[in-house]
């Protein structure tokens, strides 16, 4: 079934299609409580609800793996900022996913673009494989999608931008070809957020989060999501939602609701901030090369222009230092205010060498021929002050660089 010209409909779930993203953030899926007016919601732990007679319970529900309270409010929310009919939460990314994956039949396969988020990448390979689900990668997906397709590719998964070189997919342009075939578009979009990229508005059939990065926000809660407008993919995802089990508490909903609400401000926030380290790095002499989409000179700039929020940039970017994979190492030890870890999207900045760290997993040749080189550093810009991240930045390359060849032990 191809769900390609599925207009984008006035979300029923969503309290109304003429308030922006911030109102959203705001109230979507935030009714004042009816018999308290508690302005923020409870969070409701019990597990299991009871019923007036058999079959009948008191209120909407039952048990709270298939549904409850705080989970329905979020996955509402989600749904209003990624301008869909519905959303489903996962315990995590990765388990959406699984559970997307997990919805095709036996011997189905699937087109991705290379460049994936590691774990999505394992799951591809080693687990896909198992119910004879069969994934081919493609560096340039745009160019080789109508040559990639079989007769039973089922679905094309994109990333964009990528992780960790940034690199943009033209979601419209896939998505036009994949529909022609009847095929479903799937596009993760951890690295933006639904603030500055709504893909469903490009065409895509259905978008995934890692809420555990800028949606929840705060580094405090591992979750996903998944968004779509198709009645016939929400029946099938909630009823493998509710089959795999692999949802998310109570609590955790509701964690990750209240970060939530500040979505807009924070990624605007990371933009800035993104925006002046990556200009402050392609200025130095101490860098190779600088991966930030909201650069004029990032080869997919056009792209950025007609896919994100006013040509934003988003809050993580790469770049090359000069010095080998010491510098690299030297620069992450060196920063004073982003700390040395995974993860991303969240409210304090982070570094980290992809390399040796996140995409340690690849083959080094074919880490390099994606652009992952040993002295690629990624950057996840937090919302601290966008001076203090730039002097930090600074610094810590002088340190990285110049310190090592002034004491005469430079690898470079
Ligand atoms: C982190 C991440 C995932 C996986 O999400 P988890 O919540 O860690 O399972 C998937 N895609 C991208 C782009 C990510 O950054």
């Amino acid at each position: 079934m191809t769900f390609a010209d599925h207009p984008i409909e006035t979300p029923p779930r969503a309290p109304s299609p003429v308030h922006r993203f911030g109102t959203l953030a705001v109230h979507a899926g935030s009714p004042h409580d009816p018999t308290t007016g508690a302005v923020i919601e409870a969070i409701s732990l019990s597990t299991t609800f009871a019923q007036s007679a058999v079959g009948k319970p008191v209120g909407l529900y039952e048990y709270s793996r298939s549904s409850n309270p705080n989970r329905d409010n979020f996955e509402r929310a989600v749904a209003a900022l990624e301008h869909a009919r519905y959303a489903l939460a996962f315990s995590s990314g990765s388990a959406t996913t699984a559970n997307i994956l997990q919805s095709l039949a036996a011997g189905s396969h699937v087109v991705s673009v290379s460049d994936v988020y590691g774990g999505t990448h394992r799951y591809f390979t080693k687990v896909a494989l198992t119910h004879n689900v069969k994934v081919t990668f493609s560096p340039s997906i745009e160019v080789d999608i109508a040559e990639l397709i079989r007769p039973e590719t089922k679905l094309i998964w994109i990333e964009t931008p990528s992780n960790p070189t940034l690199s943009l997919v033209d979601i419209r342009a896939v998505a036009t070809i994949a529909h022609q075939h009847g095929i479903l578009v799937v596009v993760d979009n951890t690295f933006l957020s639904p603030y500055v990229q709504n893909p469903l508005d490009h065409g895509a059939d259905i978008v995934v989060h890692s809420v555990t990065k800028y949606i929840n926000g705060h580094s405090d809660v591992v979750m996903g999501a998944a968004a779509f407008n198709s009645d016939a993919l929400f029946e099938k995802l909630s009823f493998l939602q509710n089959a795999i089990g692999a949802v998310p508490s109570a609590f955790d909903s509701w964690l990750a609701h209240r970060g939530l609400k500040t979505l807009h401000l924070r990624a605007r926030e990371a933009t800035k901030n993104a925006t002046t380290v990556a200009t402050a790095l392609e200025a130095s002499p101490h860098v190779i090369s600088v991966n930030y989409p909201g650069l004029a000179s990032h080869p997919q700039h056009k792209i950025a222009l007609k896919q994100h929020r006013d040509g934003m940039g988003g809050g993580m970017l790469s770049f090359r230092i000069k010095g080998g994979h010491e510098a690299a190492e030297r620069f992450c030890q060196a920063t004073k205010i982003f700390t040395l870890a995974e993860s991303l999207g969240g409210v304090e900045s982070l570094v980290e060498v992809p390399g040796a760290m996140t995409h340690a997993g690849i083959p080094r040749a074919q880490r390099e021929a994606a652009g992952v080189w040993d002295d690629l550093v990624r950057v996840s810009c937090g919302i601290e002050d966008e001076l203090d991240l730039k002097a930090d930045v600074l610094q810590a390359l002088e340190k990285a660089v110049v310190g090592p060849k002034l004491n005469g032990n430079g690898s470079a």
